[in-house]
C-alpha cells in the first residue's frame, strides 16, 4: 500500500473544517460549543451525534462511532483511509504529491502485477480458443443459451480447452514465470503430474473487479464433469467474498437499485436484456463483505434468487446482512420460471421489469417463509406462526414502520390488530425479538458490539487517566514521570496512550491528528470515546491532586501486576524484590496540579 507523508495527510485534515464537512451532510444545531444532530450512523430521533469545532473530532453518544474527518468520510463514503484522504484534498482544492512507496511495496507491487497481467493473458487466451476449432461445443452451448457474440466479448467468456497443460505452457512462453501463474491460481501443482492447467474443458468467466481487471475465473464444465462450477481459489488479487460478478458494470447503473442474482449466467442474460444493474455473489452466499461493497452504490438490493428451496434459503440469508448495512431489500418473485434467464427467455425483458417493480417488500417474504411449512388450519401451529411474527414485527427498531407493519401485517394474515399490536409490545418489553429471522448477524457488525463492553475496574481508571491526558496538557506533564505508554494495557489504551504522548512530545498535541493513526484500525470508535469522554468537574486542586495520584498509583500497580505474570525469563526471585520495591515507591507519589 502506498502512503502519504503524515505531514500532508495533516495537512489535509486541517485544511477541511469538521464541522463544515460533516454540516454538508448531516443537518447540526448548535448548543454550547459543540454541535449536535441526528446521527448517520444509527436511527434516532433526538440527536446523539455532536461534532466539535474545537476539537476537530466528532462523536456519537448514542452508537459510540466517533474519530475526526478522516474517519468520518471513511465511514460516510465508505471509502478507504487512502480515497477519503484523496476526496479530501481535492474539496480543499489541494494537490496531493504522488503517494510513497518502499522498495518492499514497489517490489509487492510489481509482483501483484505481473499476476494481474498474467490473468490478463489467459482472458485473451480462453477467448481465442473458444472461437478456434476446440472451443465449438463451447461456443455451441453459449449460443444455445441464448448469447450474442457482443455478450460473449462484451463479458470475455472463454474456453480453457481440452489439454492438461496447454495454458500453462502458453503463459510460459508469455513470461510469466511458474511463481506468477501459481500465484493467478490458474495450475494445480502436483508431484506426479507437475503443473497443469487448473480449468479444463470449461467455459470461462473472467471475473473483474471494479476496475475491470481480470481478478480469477469461474469456469464451467462441458459435458459432465465435476464440479459443474469451478472458481479460482482466493489469491493476492481475488477475494470472493469483496468483489461481485458484472460489478464493473452495473456500478454505473443510473437505476436507484441493484439487482442480486446467484450465478454467472443470470448476470450475463439480465445484462443482455439491458438489465445493466445485475450482479452475483461469486460461487458464495451474500457475504457482509458484499453488502458492505453494494452499500457504495445502492441502498435498494432487489434479490433474484432461484425460486426453489435453496434459492429462497439463501434469500433469507441475504436480507439481514443487507440490513445490518443499512440496504433494505425486496424479493423480485420469477414463478413460474426458475431464474432470472429462464424467465427473460420466456417473457421477455418488459414482463421482467414489472417483475422488478413489484418486487416484494422483504419482511413479508420472510414472513411467508415462517409460514410455509406450518398448518394454518391448526390451532397450536397458527399461534407459533403469529408469535414468530409478533417476535419479527419487535425487532423493527423504526417506531413508524413498526407501526404501519403491525397494521398492514394483521390484515393480510386476519389477526386481530389489537392483539397483535399488544404481543408485539410484550416481545419489546421482553427484549425478545428477532430481527430478520433470527440469523446470526454478519461478524463484523458483531464484532464492533462486542468490543463496546464495557471493561473492568482497572482499564476505567487507565480509560478516565486517557481521557484527562488528552483533555489537559498539565496533567501530562504531571503524569510522564510515573507512566509511560507501556504501562497501560495492550489494545486501544496502550495505543492511545502511545500517541498522546508522541503528540505531547512533539509539542502538536492535536487531538483530532492523533485520531488519524486510528481511521484505518478496529480501536477508532473507542478511541474517540476515550477521548470524548466527559470528565466529572472535580472543583478544588486538592481534590484534583489526590484523584490523580490515586489514578496513577492504580494504573501503575495493575502494570507492575502484568510484569510479574509475564514469563519472561527473569528469576521469579529477583522479580518479587523488584516488585516490592517499585510498589514501595508507589506510596510516595503524590502529584500535584
Ligand atoms: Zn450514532
Amino acid at each position: 500500500m502506498a502512503f502519504y507523508k503524515d505531514e500532508i495527510i495533516e495537512e489535509v485534515r486541517s485544511r477541511n473544517d469538521i464541522v463544515d464537512v460533516i454540516g454538508g451532510v448531516v443537518k447540526l444545531k448548535r448548543s454550547g460549543s459543540n454541535y449536535f444532530g441526528l446521527c448517520p450512523f444509527h436511527s434516532e430521533k433526538t440527536g446523539s451525534f455532536s461534532v466539535s469545532r474545537q476539537k476537530q473530532m466528532y462523536y456519537c453518544f448514542g452508537c459510540g462511532k466517533g474519530g475526526n474527518v478522516i474517519s468520518f468520510v471513511m465511514e460516510y463514503e465508505n471509502y478507504s483511509f487512502q480515497e477519503a484522504v484523496k476526496y479530501l484534498a481535492d474539496r480543499a482544492g489541494m494537490k496531493l504529491p504522488e503517494p510513497e512507496e518502499s522498495p518492499e511495496e514497489k517490489q509487492a507491487q510489481g509482483f501483484r502485477n505481473d499476476v494481474l497481467s498474467c490473468l490478463k493473458s489467459a482472458a485473451v487466451y480462453y477467448y481465442k480458443r473458444l472461437y478456434g476449432p476446440e472451443g465449438k461445443t463451447a461456443l455451441a452451448y453459449l449460443k444455445k443459451r441464448g448469447l450474442t457474440d457482443e455478450t460473449i466479448k462484451s463479458f470475455g467468456l472463454g474456453f480453457s480447452g481440452k489439454g492438461h497443460a496447454e495454458a500453462v505452457t502458453y503463459l510460459r512462453e508469455q513470461g510469466f514465470s511458474d511463481k506468477v501463474i501459481d500465484a493467478a491460481g490458474l495450475c494445480n501443482i502436483s508431484e506426479k503430474y507437475g503443473m497443469t492447467d487448473r480449468f479444463f474443458n470449461r467455459v470461462t468467466f473472467p471475473i473483474m473487479d471494479i476496475n475491470n481487471k481480470v481478478i480469477g475465473f469461474g469456469g464451467r464444465v462441458m459435458g459432465d464433469g465435476e464440479p459443474k462450477y469451478l472458481n479460482t481459489a482466493e489469491t493476492i488479487v481475488f477475494d470472493k467474498s469483496r468483489n461481485m460478478y458484472g460489478l464493473n458494470v452495473a456500478r454505473r447503473s443510473r437505476k436507484p437499485y441493484r439487482i442480486v442474482c446467484e450465478g454467472y449466467m443470470d448476470v450475463i442474460s439480465m445484462h443482455q436484456a439491458g438489465f445493466t444493474e445485475a450482479v452475483a455473489s461469486l460461487g458464495t452466499a451474500l457475504t457482509s463483505g458484499h453488502a458492505n461493497l453494494l452499500r457504495r452504490y445502492t441502498g435498494d438490493v432487489r434479490l433474484t434468487y432461484d425460486s426453489d428451496n435453496a434459492g429462497q434459503k439463501a434469500a433469507m440469508r441475504a436480507i439481514p446482512i443487507c440490513s445490518a448495512y443499512g440496504i433494505k431489500t425486496k424479493i423480485i418473485h420469477m414463478e413460474p420460471y426458475k431464474d432470472p434467464d429462464e424467465f427473460i427467455k420466456a417473457l421477455g425483458a418488459d414482463e421482467f421489469q414489472k417483475r422488478i417493480d413489484e418486487a416484494e417488500n422483504s419482511l413479508f417474504f420472510e414472513l411467508e417463509y415462517m409460514k410455509k411449512d406450518r398448518d394454518m388450519s391448526d390451532p397450536e401451529e397458527r399461534t407459533e406462526f403469529q408469535n414468530d411474527v409478533a417476535k419479527r414485527l419487535a425487532g423493527i427498531d423504526d417506531e413508524l414502520a413498526r407501526d404501519n407493519y403491525i397494521g398492514a401485517v394483521a390484515a393480510k394474515y386476519m389477526i386481530k390488530e389489537d392483539i397483535l399490536r399488544r404481543a408485539v409490545a410484550i416481545y419489546q418489553e421482553k427484549n425478545e425479538k428477532s430481527t430478520a429471522a433470527e440469523l446470526p448477524e454478519p461478524k463484523e457488525v458483531r464484532k464492533k458490539k462486542d468490543g463496546q463492553a464495557d471493561k473492568g475496574g482497572s482499564d476505567k481508571a487507565e480509560r478516565y487517566l486517557l481521557t484527562w491526558i488528552a483533555d489537559d496538557e498539565r496533567v501530562y506533564d504531571a503524569v510522564r514521570p510515573y507512566l509511560m505508554p507501556e504501562d497501560f494495557s495492550e489494545g486501544v489504551e496502550r495505543e492511545l496512550a502511545t500517541a498522546l504522548y508522541e503528540g505531547y512530545e512533539r509539542g502538536d498535541p492535536s487531538l483530532a491528528g492523533i485520531m488519524t493513526r486510528f481511521a484505518e484500525n478496529e480501536n477508532s470508535d473507542e478511541a474517540a470515546a476515550i477521548v470524548n469522554a466527559h470528565l466529572d468537574a472535580v472543583e478544588s486542586e486538592s481534590d484534583r491532586s489526590k484523584a490523580l495520584t490515586d489514578l496513577v498509583i492504580k494504573v501503575k500497580k495493575r502494570s507492575l501486576e502484568r510484569m510479574k505474570n509475564k514469563d519472561d525469563g527473569t528469576d521469579p526471585l529477583k522479580k518479587a524484590m523488584e516488585e516490592k520495591k517499585a510498589l514501595k515507591q508507589l506510596k510516595d507519589i503524590r502529584i500535584s496540579i
